[in-house]
């Protein structure tokens, strides 16, 4: 059987309402959702619809949970795929598989398409050139471009991608008529991760006192992700504990469980 090259979701029901914070990024990406929505209404002046989008920030501040709002809130199909599996699974078929995925995305345009990790294949051509897998990611990025580069301006799908090493990516990728836009999507600030705790504490049965302006002032640092993560370990020490809602001491025990998590991570890392 195939191996499965993207995913497909055309029934999106992540919206605005989910992503907190963010604000900057929400009204840039709110233009795209307009877009897709009303093409014909932007192009009436001759100007051309921007291609494609690149998302640059830290790992888990929420760059997949936005670009699947912009296709939850246009209503229309998601069509995502991860760099690094890319590579990794598809040696010797990269270029074709991306045309595949082009071509899907084309047919049920209005569409987006979302590349997570560009960087594995967008870093910059020509530097450690030693391997054959490297050719490999050239034609990729080659075709990925080729496939931008042919969009007519009534194609109507945008390409978003994400990466947290813009820096690494090859110049090609942001020049005009490509990722010629960057959005940043940075790590919460103490207001931000208030409201982040307070989408993750909707499902959530919690103390009727709990205090989200003490949890956000005790997580400085913390990712979104970091913060969904909190709230959900929380969930699981209270009711291991055999309490009835979650309270202020389950929250304190499930950042100290994610600060050890983080403080091992990086020293592994380092
Ligand atoms: P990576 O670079 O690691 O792929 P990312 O920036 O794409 O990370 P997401 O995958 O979007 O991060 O975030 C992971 C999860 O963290 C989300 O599904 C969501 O539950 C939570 N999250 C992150 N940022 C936010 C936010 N701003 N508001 C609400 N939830 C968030």
């Amino acid at each position: 059987s195939k191996a499965k090259l993207f995913d497909e979701k055309t029934d999106v029901k992540t919206t605005f309402k989910d992503v907190a914070g963010l604000e900057g990024a929400k009204e840039e990406v709110q233009e795209i959702v307009d877009f897709l929505k009303q093409p014909d209404k932007y192009t009436s002046l001759g100007g051309k619809i921007p291609k494609g989008a690149l998302l640059v920030g830290p790992p888990g501040t929420g760059k997949t949970l936005l670009a699947r709002a912009v296709a939850g809130e246009a209503q229309v199909p998601f069509f995502s795929l991860s760099g690094s599996d890319f590579v990794e699974m598809f040696v010797g078929v990269g270029a074709s598989r991306v045309r595949d995925l082009f071509k899907q995305a084309k047919d049920k345009a209005p569409a987006i398409i979302f590349i997570d990790e560009i960087d594995a294949i967008g870093r910059a051509r020509g530097k450690n050139n030693f391997s054959g897998s490297n050719d490999e990611r050239e034609n990729t990025l080659n075709q990925l471009l080729t496939e931008m580069d042919g969009f007519g301006t009534n194609t109507n799908v945008i390409v978003l991608a994400a990466t947290n090493r813009a820096d690494v990516l090859d110049k090609a990728l942001m020049r005009a008529g490509r990722f010629d836009r960057q959005i940043y999507v940075d790590l919460p600030d103490v207001r931000e991760r208030k409201e982040i705790f307070e989408v993750h504490l909707r499902p959530i049965k919690k103390d009727e006192n709990l205090d989200t302006d003490f949890l956000s002032k005790q997580t400085p640092g913390f990712s979104g992700a970091d913060i969904a993560n909190v709230c959900n370990e929380a969930a699981l020490i209270a009711a291991r504990n055999g309490k009835k809602s979650v309270g202020r001491q389950d929250f304190l025990d499930a950042v100290d469980r994610i600060v050890g998590g983080l403080e091992k991570k990086n020293k592994i890392m380092t």
